[in-house]
């Protein structure tokens, strides 16, 4: 019988170890028993780490997509809302487009009623023809003309103050997350030249005015048979190209006030109807020199 190969073991030797392949004492077989034991422990506390740390990165793997996902559903969400709004709004100011120019349409008929056709009615059964009101007839006539040239859809004007963001060739801009800015829309001013105009008509203006009122007096009843106020709106009216009514009544007011300083005998309706006129021609040729 041989001894142990085990280092400064003086056992004999009892069996090969499977392990290392030497022959071993009945001790130092056990030894290499228990180290092998140790590693193949070692190892599957090893295998089951890997096997727990894949379930994890599976798991996180999960997690972060479901919450990548949530963010594109909310970014859908939030560009669908943008989309949706920026719709909303070009459909609103298409609509509020097709609003004004039916009320210009409306405006312009108004005008050509009462500046127009009630007047030759009148002239027609009344069988009296004065040549000042056909001049004012024809002078409102090309005025309706040339004011009715705005009744166009894309017309520069209404394009200046309020974009439909149609055919814009910035997408980048109208799809960003910023929200876009609130359309702006000037409020209307009356222009100053009126009011500096109805304080002061220039030097012999209470002469010019009185002298006026005089060579309209035989016109004056035929006026006066369509009402001062509706003459007065249309002029308004034809002046201004608005339909809101505080600012009309403000000019009316303000108007009425300044001529009745300039008219003699100034509770006279039909003095300050006439004088109205006046004040009319002279700011419409005022206007066609500017
Ligand atoms: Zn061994
Ligand atoms: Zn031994």
């Amino acid at each position: 019988m041989s001894g142990c190969e085990e280092n400064l073991c003086q056992q004999f030797a009892l069996a090969v170890c499977l392990h290392c392949m030497h022959r071993l004492c009945i001790h130092h077989i056990n030894d290499h028993q228990n180290i092998a034991l140790n590693q193949l422990d070692q190892l599957k506390t090893e295998a089951n780490q890997i096997t727990t740390s894949l379930v994890n990165a599976s798991n996180t793997i999960v997690e972060e997509r479901k919450a990548d996902e949530k963010k594109c559903v909310a970014w859908r969400m939030q560009k669908l809302a943008e989309i949706n709004d920026e719709y909303n709004k070009m459909m609103n100011s298409i609509r509020i487009r097709q609003k004004v120019l039916e009320q210009q349409e409306l405006n312009f008929n108004q005008r050509l009623k009462i500046d127009v056709q009630q007047p030759l009615e009148q002239m027609y059964t009344q069988k009296s023809i004065s040549p000042q009101l056909l001049d004012a007839i024809q002078l409102a006539i090309e005025n309706i003309r040339k004011d009715s040239d705005v009744l166009i859809w894309n017309s520069p004007e209404l394009n200046k103050i309020q974009n439909l963001h149609i055919n814009s060739k910035d997408e980048t801009k109208s799809t960003s997350t910023k929200r876009p800015k609130k359309e702006k829309i000037n409020a209307w001013k009356p222009r100053v030249l009126f009011f500096t105009f109805f304080r002061d008509v220039g030097p012999g203006s209470v002469k010019k005015v009185n002298d006026f009122v005089q060579t309209m007096l035989e016109g004056e009843d035929k006026m006066e048979n369509q009402g001062l106020i509706t003459l007065v709106f249309s002029y308004l009216q034809t002046w201004h190209k608005t339909n809101r009514d505080k600012h009309k009544q403000l000019i009316l007011d303000k108007h009425i006030l300044t001529i009745k300083q300039y008219v003699n005998g100034k509770d006279c309706e039909r003095k300050v109807l006439t004088a109205l006129k006046y004040f009319f021609n002279t700011l419409k040729n005022k206007d066609s020199t500017e």
